[in-house]
């Protein structure tokens, strides 16, 4: 271990000085990690397309990925939707990254994927998550979450419409950590002015494409005062110099949170980085019926790729006929939008949108008796009826 340990990330035991030159000896208890991956800039290679068709690369994952992406591809089949999936799976117990490479390149050639929750079950830290080495070396830096209540799901708050963008490959998750001196783990957070402004000119150009009046910057600038400082600063710039029309405010991470769960119409478009994102993206799906409803879209300038909001694996329930298809099902959907192949994807939605808040067949997470099963095939009932009628 200790071997592989400094072969793969080039730990040099001269850096932690005199006092440490016993620390190569006590390698394998160290959680050491020098490595990160890299976020590359992308060339463009045109959409693969044959005859009307795309090609999309599906990463059905771990946990009740398989399941869940059974179902959108019976559900495309029944509708036949254009689509023709080429399908990767990522072994979850391997320490190389030869799986998610090729998944990579067949993104890079399809342009557009659709993926469930990949695990890293490797513990060592040169292991890096495969869902950000995804996300950052297709250089997808921002990610979206349409947070919209479905009036048939029982939840505390009513007609919530909040839009989260996120960064989605740097900040917190820039995976550099090391040991600095024994007993010391530096973690660090990456903001850069480039990334900062991608995203922020991001939301900006999405509120006024979408007819939103207000982004909200979140951060922690107070604490945090370059990096967080650097992000406020740059959706300030911006807020002022190029979009004057549209209304800008700001709010710090745990008010946000707070004011999240007491008062969530007051938000409209939120912005922020990557850690924040996350766990408000979480806030926001539980507010809005949980982790089984909402779909979540990464997009770099050149690739797109979707996924459940909540980027869960669902281990505990998979295989068990219970998990919640829909979030799955959105995700295909905003794929399918992204495609072009609008009369598809509307059909979906509207059949999706019956069967949670007229028909009211669910699953136990929001709230129904109803199987995993039962929910896809009221929707296909549904899909039948509306593309007859
Ligand atoms: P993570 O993978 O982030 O550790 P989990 O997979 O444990 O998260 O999911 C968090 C919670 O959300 C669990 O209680 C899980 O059962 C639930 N959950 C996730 N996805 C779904 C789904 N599609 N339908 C129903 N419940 C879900
Ligand atoms: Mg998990």
């Amino acid at each position: 271990m200790a071997v592989r340990l400094l072969s793969k990330i080039r730990l040099v035991p001269e850096l932690r000085g005199a006092a440490y030159s016993s620390a190569a000896a006590q390698l394998s208890d160290f959680e050491v990690q020098h490595k990160t991956p890299v976020i590359r800039k992308q060339k463009i290679i045109p959409v693969a397309q044959y005859g009307g068709r795309h090609a999309v690369t599906m990463l059905p994952g771990g946990g009740i990925g398989p399941e869940v992406m059974g179902y959108v591809r019976e559900i495309f089949k029944y509708i036949g939707a254009p689509i023709d999936f080429e399908v990767v799976d990522i072994d979850p117990t391997v320490d190389n990254d030869e799986d998610v490479q090729y998944a990579i390149t067949t993104i890079k050639r399809n342009g557009v994927g659709l993926k469930g929750n990949i695990e890293t079950k490797s513990e060592a830290a040169y292991v890096t998550s495969r869902n950000v080495a995804l996300r950052n070396e297709l250089d997808m830096y921002a990610y979206v979450l349409n947070c919209k209540s479905f009036p048939g799901v029982p939840t505390r708050h009513k007609d919530i419409d909040v839009v989260i963008i996120r960064q989605n490959t740097e900040g917190e998750y820039a995976m550099l950590e090391h040991e600095s001196v024994y007993g010391v783990i530096e973690s660090m957070k990456v903001v850069t002015a480039t990334n900062s402004e991608r995203v922020c000119r991001f939301a900006f150009e999405f509120a006024k494409r979408n007819g939103r009046k207000k982004v909200t910057t979140v951060h922690k600038a107070n604490i945090m005062k370059l990096s967080d400082g650097l992000f406020l600063e740059t959706s300030r710039r911006l807020a002022r110099d190029e979009y004057p029309e549209i209304e800008h405010n700001d709010m710090i991470i745990d008010n946000c949170c707070m004011q999240l769960v007491a008062k969530p119409h007051q938000f409209d478009v939120m912005l922020m980085t990557n850690l924040y994102g996350s766990i408000v993206s979480n806030v926001v799906c539980g507010l809005l019926g949980g982790a089984g409803l909402l779909s979540g879209r990464n997009y770099g300038d050149h690739y797109a790729v979707f996924e459940p909001g909540t980027r869960n694996t669902g281990t505990a329930i998979a295989g068990k006929n219970i998990a919640n298809p829909i979030a799955m099902i959105n995700a295909s959907v905003d794929m399918l939008e992204h495609l072009g192949h609008h009369y598809h994807a509307d059909l979906i939605r509207r059949a999706v949108n019956k069967t949670i808040n007229v028909d009211k067949i669910v699953t136990p997470d929001v709230g129904g008796t109803a199987s995993s099963t039962e929910v896809v095939n009221n929707i296909m009932v549904n899909i039948g009826k509306m593309a007859r009628g």
